[in-house]
């Protein structure tokens, strides 16, 4: 069983989406084990997007993430990081495949509407990053990975 961070941008706190998109990772049958709305600060920002610092954009990132507060998840189930990958979508919304979070809710590459790590590794740093080891739960629902 894998578990996978996921954020829920500011664009999604805005518009009110915030339900839309957990119901998406409920009802592909994952578990949610940590759920916390956070504002970040610059350095979290900087951190969880060090790859990036070279880009342009770089900036209007930061800007965004902070924008207003986030919400983190720590979601778990079979194959989780790639599931939710896939769920996700392309980086752009305009190049992400009809039925992904991205391209259902987002319109542009300025608002993509969610992150989520994208292998085991980052996985286990950015649920670091996020959750300092607290908040995340470990329960049984009685059929998981069972729908
Ligand atoms: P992800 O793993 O699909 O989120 O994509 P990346 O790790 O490549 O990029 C991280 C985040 O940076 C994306 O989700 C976008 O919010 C932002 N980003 C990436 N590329 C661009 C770009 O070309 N323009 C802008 N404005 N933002 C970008």
């Amino acid at each position: 069983m894998e578990t996978t961070l996921i954020l829920l941008k500011p664009d999604t706190v805005e518009r009110g989406l915030i339900g839309e998109v957990i119901s998406r990772l409920e009802q592909k049958g994952l578990k949610i084990n940590g759920l916390k709305m956070m504002q970040l600060d610059d350095a979290i920002v900087t951190e969880h997007y060090d790859f990036l610092a070279d880009k342009p954009f770089f900036p209007s990132i930061k800007e965004y993430m902070m924008r207003t507060p986030v919400v983190a998840l720590a979601v778990s189930g079979q194959n989780a990081i790639a599931t939710v990958r896939m769920l996700t979508g392309a980086t752009n919304p305009q190049e992400a495949l009809p039925g992904s979070i991205r391209w259902d809710f987002g319109l542009t590459i300025d608002g993509n509407i969610i992150h989520a790590s994208d292998s085991a590794e980052t996985a286990q740093t950015e649920l670091k990053r996020f959750f300092k080891g607290e908040n995340i739960f470990d329960y049984s629902r009685g059929f998981d990975g069972i729908l």
